[in-house]
């Protein structure tokens, strides 16, 4: 394959990796990033402070060399621990003995895999560089750099510059180009539970903590540094909506009714509350991802989903892993491997995303309901007995690497036949006989 001198607009966590992934095979690699260096700052703005890395993840930070750099950041999760009004808590493991879901935090990832991109001599880092204009055609493309205009021709331009990407809003002016962008009517606020005064963590750290409400939910996932980040997803405008949390008073009692466990370990909550920003959630789905071998765009710049599967960074991270593997099989036919990318990796992105929309009724709905759980045991112990038969979808989703429009179609052919199990009167006393288990083979090999 001939070395090619290579941009990619946008340096957070999926441009970091590709830029490692491009370097490794030989290429010129500049990364032009919009914000300083997140290295060199102290307080780290972003999205989420925390989110969770799944196998696909790991995959692709494995096949770029990159596995042991961020095992030493992140902190196992193997289950989720539902916490009830009353302060009842049920513990529900995420897979099979040994498997897990890591917290990691976003700025630390982050500057860890741009030092990586940076220990290659083949990559230069650009910061303070905010593309603003892209010349599909010539390969060229525009930044705006310390109040000059600055412009540069590449063979060929990864857009890994996130949801609200400017190389894909050059696209829209293409011909034949579709788009489309969604906002949730459901929106998060971030809260903190601080670590305890010796450091360590106020609650178990070794899994993902729900409080599904039905119509909303918060999660926390637990920091190295012994404190948890909270999130709060919930309607923007209704009756248990951020609109009539406004003042201390109204968060107080509604933290009070729905989440009484949390308000002793939450000291700062209110002023939390008021000062950390409301965010929206934006779904974004476009195509083609390609223009001719010129221009692809990756991660949250090709789809941008809600984040109830924790998958957005992990779908990110196995394009990186997919375009690898593909660019050895393409070789110089980057036109051939442009359109291939684009045309093999949509539909799984859109599977991702309507999985994610379904997850979030999942979690902040079933999660408490105790069919639901029922349910999740008798899959739980099926696929115990008949592995090559039955994987969760959970776990074709976080601990595989099955499409994800593969899983979602496997998903459905479950979901199918557990909705006939869950039917049966006697499903409490008899979940776990042999007469349930029988049927639940006869189901899988009639013919579909
Ligand atoms: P980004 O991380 O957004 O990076 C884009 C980069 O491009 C940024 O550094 C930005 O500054 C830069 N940029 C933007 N415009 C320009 C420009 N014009 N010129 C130059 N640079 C530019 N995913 C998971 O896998 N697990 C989780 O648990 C999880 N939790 C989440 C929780 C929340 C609340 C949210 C909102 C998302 C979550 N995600 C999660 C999704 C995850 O954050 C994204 O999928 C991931 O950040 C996408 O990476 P990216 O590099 O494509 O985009």
């Amino acid at each position: 394959m001939k070395s090619k001198h290579i941009a990619i607009t946008g340096g957070g966590l999926v441009g970091s990796l590709l830029a490692v992934v491009l370097a490794r095979k030989g290429h010129r690699v500049e990364v032009f990033e919009r914000r300083p260096d997140i290295r060199k700052m102290k307080v780290v703005q972003g999205r989420s402070i925390n989110l969770a890395l799944s196998d696909r993840g790991w995959r692709a930070l494995q096949e770029a060399g990159l596995e042991a750099d961020i095992r030493s950041i992140a902190l196992p999760m193997t289950g989720r621990l539902m916490h009830a009004t009353t302060g009842a808590l049920t513990y529900q493991p995420y897979g099979k003995e040994g498997q897990a879901i890591y917290s990691v935090s976003r700025g630390l990832l982050n500057q860890q895999l741009l030092a990586c991109a940076d220990d290659f001599d083949n990559v230069s880092l650009h910061f303070d560089y905010r593309c603003d204009e892209l010349n599909p055609v010539s390969g060229t493309l525009g930044f705006h750099h310390e109040g000059q205009s600055v412009e540069k021709a590449f063979d060929h331009i990864f857009g890994t510059d996130g949801a609200f990407s400017a190389v894909r809003n050059r696209l829209m002016r293409n011909d034949r180009f579709n788009y489309s962008q969604e906002y949730l009517s459901h929106g998060y606020k971030e809260l903190e539970i601080p670590s305890l005064p010796d450091g360590t963590h106020r609650m178990r750290h070794d899994c993902l903590h729900i409080w599904p409400r039905e119509e909303f939910m918060m999660i926390a996932l637990p920091n190295p540094d012994g404190s948890f980040t909270c999130t709060l997803f919930m309607a923007f405008e209704g009756k248990n909506a951020f609109e009539n949390l406004r003042d201390a008073e109204s968060v107080m009692k509604f933290f009070e009714t729905f989440f009484p466990d949390v308000i002793p370990l939450m000291p700062t909550l209110t002023d939390d509350f008021r000062d950390n920003p409301t965010s929206s959630l934006v779904m974004v789905k476009c195509a083609p991802w390609h223009v001719q071998d010129k221009v692809l765009l990756l991660g949250d710049a090709a789809h941008a989903i809600v984040p109830f599967y924790g998958q957005g960074m992990n779908c990110g991270f196995e394009d990186c892993r997919l375009l690898s593997e593909w660019m050895d099989e393409f070789g110089d036919d980057w036109h051939g491997l442009f359109s291939h990318f684009s045309a093999w990796r949509k539909p799984a992105a859109d599977a991702i995303l309507e999985l994610a929309l379904r997850n979030y009724i999942e979690m902040r709905d079933k999660t408490a309901d105790p069919s639901f759980l029922l349910q999740k045991k008798i899959e739980a112990r099926f696929a115990a007995r008949h592995p090559e038969k039955w994987i969760p979808l959970y776990s074709q989703v976080t601990f595989s690497h099955i499409p994800y429009h593969e899983a979602l179609a496997n998903g459905d052919r479950q979901d199918a036949i557990m909705r006939e199990v869950m039917n049966r009167p006697d499903i409490e006393s008899v979940w776990d006989s042999d007469a349930v288990e029988m049927a639940m083979l006869g189901r899988l090999s009639a013919p579909q």
